[in-house]
């Protein structure tokens, strides 16, 4: 059987050739990400080729990710400067002369949002000042940690309420140019609320003209704000990533596992994809082998139930690439095998679609009672896959799909196997195709027995069944 747990790659330097790309699909990769921080839209639109080019010569199921940059805040400052423990700063969105220091916000509107006592963290946290006033041309810090400010370097405002949504102008030009490339996911980074993803949703069908065969949103949860709206972001969203990185920054690092166990389990609660993100096997971008640390963590996230890991500069500009999952797939393996790898309980208090969940609780209990190799079930949107997924199935989960978009969907959602048809015309014809390919690839044979859930019946019925059905 194939590895349950999804690998979501993010494709850099390091694996944008062919050749390391269909190693890496070999390997096990599901999902290519591509960052839009960086590189041009020339660069990763050849890319994407490159990538659909080597899943089709693969014969694997690769989704791409396009991961918008967001409202990234960076330090604006041209030159570095030094800051002291308890000195004053000036902070503001464009150059002041005067005596005293003077960050630089590279952001419109943040500077007039901040409020007294709030917090900036410049590069990953290692700088910290905190806002003690206003002045006429912005705000007046007091630093907390000193260093060095350098520029480009990101910041962090996890307390501030940021005035601004979760795509930006560059966003738009990227998310046009990713759209006209047919991505299948669009991420959106540092999401404040429910109401960013929907306006995020709005446009691209607007700009795609349809509602259906649309890129699904994932969210990226790494602000503050966010952990606040956990429940709003989770439902507006199609999939969710936990984003360790910026999240450990906005929110005390030592407590970034335990909002990992909460965000996985929320979305098991509303059947919402789930990935895990950011430094999993991080030693691997130098070294061929991972610590045991990383390793451990890979494994619980598996454990938690997740659908997918991540892989970040690992797979992106380590000199490891096609190693790291590897490695990361054969964590996978060894874990799924484990007694810790169970059912997952969370899933019987689904919290919509009760009706339908009920369905797929029997369906997934008849193969449990009974010798069934696999679950089969036919998905339009993908919607019976993520529900039947949801309770983590020891069986194999097949699923025909007649689109593609759907299809590659499926390529993130945990244990789901999808076939593409375009001939099928009605239920019947899809499962009688799906059970031919299973067959020839030797996942099933005559005399196995199947559980089959029928979303709904041929000829168009509002009738759902579920049954146990025997392969010729
Ligand atoms: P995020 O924007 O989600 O915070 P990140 O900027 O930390 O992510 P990743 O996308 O996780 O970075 O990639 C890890 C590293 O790989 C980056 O810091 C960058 O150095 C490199 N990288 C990724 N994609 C590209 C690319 N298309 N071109 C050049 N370098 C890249
Ligand atoms: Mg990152
Ligand atoms: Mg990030």
């Amino acid at each position: 059987m194939n590895k349950r747990t999804k690998i979501v790659a993010t494709i850099g330097p390091a694996s944008s050739s062919e050749e390391v790309l269909k190693d890496m699909m070999l390997a096990g990769m599901n999902v290519a990400r591509i960052n839009f921080s960086h590189g041009t839209h020339e660069a990763n639109g050849a890319l994407m080729d490159t990538i659909r080019q080597a899943s089709s010569e693969t014969g694997k199921n690769i989704a791409i990710m396009a991961d918008l940059q967001g409202p990234r805040i960076r330090v604006g400052n041209e030159k570095e400067f030094e800051i002291t423990e308890g000195e004053t700063v000036i902070v503001s969105d464009s150059p002041v002369s005067g005596n005293e220091k003077n960050l630089v916000i590279d952001a419109d509107h943040i500077v007039g949002a901040f409020k007294v006592g709030e917090r900036i963290l410049i590069e990953d946290g290692t700088k910290e000042l905190k806002i003690v006033g206003k002045t006429e041309n912005g705000a007046k810090a007091e630093v907390v940690v000193g260093g060095t400010v350098k520029p480009r370097k990101g910041i962090n405002v996890p307390d501030t309420q940021v005035p601004f949504g979760a795509v930006t102008e560059k966003d738009e030009k990227d998310l046009e140019f990713a759209l006209s490339k047919d991505v299948d996911f669009i991420a959106l980074s540092f999401v404040s609320n429910g109401k960013e993803i929907e306006e995020a949703k709005e446009k691209i069908r607007k700009i795609l003209g349809r509602e259906t065969d649309i890129p699904e949103i994932v969210s990226k949860v790494e602000r503050k704000e966010a952990i606040k709206n956990i429940d709003e972001i989770v439902k507006a969203s199609d999939v969710v990533m936990v984003a360790r990185g910026d999240l450990g920054i906005e929110m005390d690092e030592t407590n970034v596992v335990v909002y990992q166990k909460q965000i996985i389990a929320k979305c098991l609660e509303f059947a919402r994809p789930v990935i895990v993100a950011t430094q999993m096997l991080d030693s691997m971008i130098n070294n061929p082998i991972p610590t045991r640390a990383e390793v451990s963590d890979v494994s619980n996230a598996v454990i938690d139930h997740t659908d997918a890991v991540m892989l970040s500069g690992e797979s992106a500009n380590g000199s490891y690439p096609v190693k790291a999952v590897e490695t990361m797939a054969k964590i996978i393996r060894n874990t799924e095998k484990s007694a810790f790898d169970d059912y997952c309980k969370k899933c019987e208090h689904v919290q919509e679609n009760k009706e339908y969940a009920a369905l797929v609780c029997s369906a997934h209990d008849m193969a449990r009672n009974s010798d069934a190799k696999a679950i089969l079930c036919i998905s339009r949107s993908g919607f019976t896959a993520r529900m039947l997924s949801l309770r983590r199935p020891q069986e194999m989960l097949l699923v025909a799909t007649g689109s593609e978009k759907t299809y590659r969907q499926t390529a993130i959602v945990w244990g789901v196997d999808a076939y593409l048809f375009s001939e099928g015309e009605n239920i019947e014809e899809y499962l009688n195709l799906m059970i031919c390919r299973a067959k020839e690839e030797k996942r099933i044979k005559a005399g196995d027995s199947v559980v089959v859930f029928m979303g709904g019946l041929p000829g168009g019925k509002k009738m759902r069944l579920v049954g146990i059905r025997e392969i010729e």
